[in-house]
């Protein structure tokens, strides 16, 4: 009974102090690189990453936080044409009507202009003025 409980115990512990040494000295090595290089310049870009990723919390939890960006002000080449009813098509409900810039999310000058362009296509019988045409 003794000898088998030594012989277990014997057994079960230098190998373990031999691990734990060995994690020891790995964590104190990496540590060390990440200090060593810690200029004036890194640790102002470390707090400007800590800033983002706080502002990127924060807009991601908050259900109103989601910023709207105008379509045709972010892609300069994206061009609002009544000849062009696909894209204008993204800008009016299923049932033909114009969706507001609130939540298109069109700036006023873009707005007017799809508003504008749609009329324009319908004329041309490219968009439709009521459901029964869609
Ligand atoms: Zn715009």
């Amino acid at each position: 009974m003794t000898s088998e409980g030594e012989s277990g115990f014997g057994f079960g512990r230098p190998p373990r102090e031999g691990r734990e040494g060995g994690r020891e000295g790995g964590f104190r090595r990496d540590r060390d690189r990440e200090r060593a290089p810690m200029t004036a310049k890194g640790r102002l870009r470390a707090k400007a990453r800590k800033k983002a990723r706080k502002a990127a919390k924060k807009r991601g939890s908050g259900a109103f936080g989601r910023k709207k960006v105008c379509r045709f002000c972010a892609d300069q080449n994206a061009k609002i044409e009544y000849r062009d009813p696909k894209t204008l098509r993204y800008f009016m409900t299923e049932t033909g009507k114009l969706i507001p810039q609130r939540i298109s999310g069109n700036c006023a000058r873009h707005q007017r202009q799809v508003a504008v362009a749609i009329k324009r296509s319908r004329q041309l019988a490219l968009m439709p003025y009521a459901p029964s045409h869609v």
